[in-house]
């Protein structure tokens, strides 16, 4: 019914844009963790809250709808969605996994999975032939971020399915920074597209949530028995705020992509700034490859000043973004990988990755872009006088 609509219109108008019985415009929130059945012999498609629940399924059904996949699992939070979603390999198997992965999902492959003989190595996804080199016989998934964090390296979706396929192993992408907005990693032939819905997807800093899809029935059924084994399920109210959050998807981050744009580009031009990160500007290594999978750069920029103490300086200063952990949201967030995402890592590895003293993150928010432009202006003004006065 709803597939010739546009993305945009696809947020609103789907099977849950009213409630059948009572004509209700929002989708009721279901507390109940059990449900009656009217029959001995046949139960209804709900029996018991974690194994099914009506206003879970309907973020489930809308988030594979806009993905483009077959099954759609809420989760209690991204890493509760990514750690069911890799129980889908057994003792014994390898993971290919992008050596720049978020800081949990490293957690969750060096410290837990090992144990249960899971073996990983990391790779730099950006060159193929380099994961090429690193395929083992027993590796069953390859497991990307782009872009990635905080760096914004841009993977060649399409490249590395080919390498999976040819090797007979999954696909898993975490698609939290661009959201099925801007990219749609099924239609590439990827297996799996896990998310921190936490961020662009419900976009107010005001729930946890996980979400995987499944290109494919089969996989579907499977890590629905994972799901419903592990136990780590969506609570209703805060699929409910997801719901509520996705409607907005589309203009949030087409205003915020336009505004990060306007941000990076102000920055490649001041004179404080070292480096910009951004898949939007030309220059970026990732450009083309990025350009020719998504929709849009995206809300999230990385950029570089001179050293910790400018950084200091520059957040004392500044006054829009929030100085936080966490991006996808309606304000503005400014973050400190070294000491925020980043901190468990040596400084020596954090030198390696390029992730160094002087690095901020911005995901943009939806304040106005003159008012973030005059706004950091003003605190470059406050690193120099500083210095001058050193
Ligand atoms: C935040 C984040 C996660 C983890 O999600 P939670 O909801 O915090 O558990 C995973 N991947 C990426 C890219 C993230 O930004």
């Amino acid at each position: 019914m709803t597939n010739n609509y546009s993305f945009q219109t696809k947020l609103l108008h789907n099977k849950h844009k009213f409630e059948e019985t009572t004509g209700a415009v929002s989708v009721p929130i279901q507390h109940a963790s059990t449900f009656h059945q009217n029959d001995f012999d046949q139960y209804g498609k709900f029996d018991y809250s974690r194994s099914g629940n009506p206003t879970r399924a309907a973020l489930e059904e809308a988030i594979a709808e806009l993905e483009g996949g077959a099954r759609g699992l809420a989760f209690s939070s991204g890493m509760a969605a990514i750690s069911t979603a890799f129980l889908l390999l057994s003792q014994g198997d390898h993971v290919l996994i992008t050596e720049d992965v978020y800081g949990g999902t490293y957690r969750m492959v060096t410290s837990v999975l090992n144990r249960f003989g899971i073996e990983h190595t990391f790779v730099d996804m950006t060159d193929l032939h380099e994961v090429a080199r690193h395929i083992k016989e027993n590796t069953k998934l390859l497991y990307i971020e782009t872009p990635s964090n905080p760096l914004l390296k841009v993977t060649d979706i399409e490249g590395i399915v080919k390498l999976a396929k040819a090797h007979d192993c999954l696909t898993f992408v975490d698609n939290t920074f661009l959201t099925p907005a801007l990219q749609r990693p099924l239609d590439l032939g990827v297996d799996v597209v896990l998310h921190s819905a936490t961020k662009f997807l419900s976009g107010h800093s005001d729930v946890l949530a996980g979400l995987a899809v499944t290109k494919d029935e089969e996989l579907g059924q499977r890590l629905y028995q994972l799901q419903n084994s592990f136990g780590a399920v969506l609570g209703v109210q805060d699929a409910w705020l997801v719901l509520r959050g996705m409607k907005t998807l589309h203009v949030r981050l087409e205003q915020s992509s336009k505004t990060a744009e306007a941000l990076a580009n102000f920055l490649q031009k001041h004179e404080l700034v070292k480096k910009v990160y951004y898949p939007g500007l030309k220059d970026h290594p990732g450009h083309a490859v990025h350009t020719y999978q998504t929709n849009g750069a995206g809300a999230v920029l990385s950029f570089e000043l001179e050293d910790q103490e400018a950084v200091r300086q520059f957040v004392n200063s500044v006054k829009i973004p929030v100085f936080a952990v966490s991006l996808g949201a309606v304000e503005s967030i400014l973050s400190y990988p070294a000491n925020m995402s980043h901190a468990a890592m040596s400084r020596e590895e954090r030198y390696k990755r390029g992730i160094t003293d002087g690095l901020l993150r911005l995901s943009v928010g939806l304040e106005s872009a003159e008012d973030l432009i005059a706004d950091f202006e003003e605190s470059f003004l406050a690193v120099n006088k500083e210095k001058v006065n050193q």
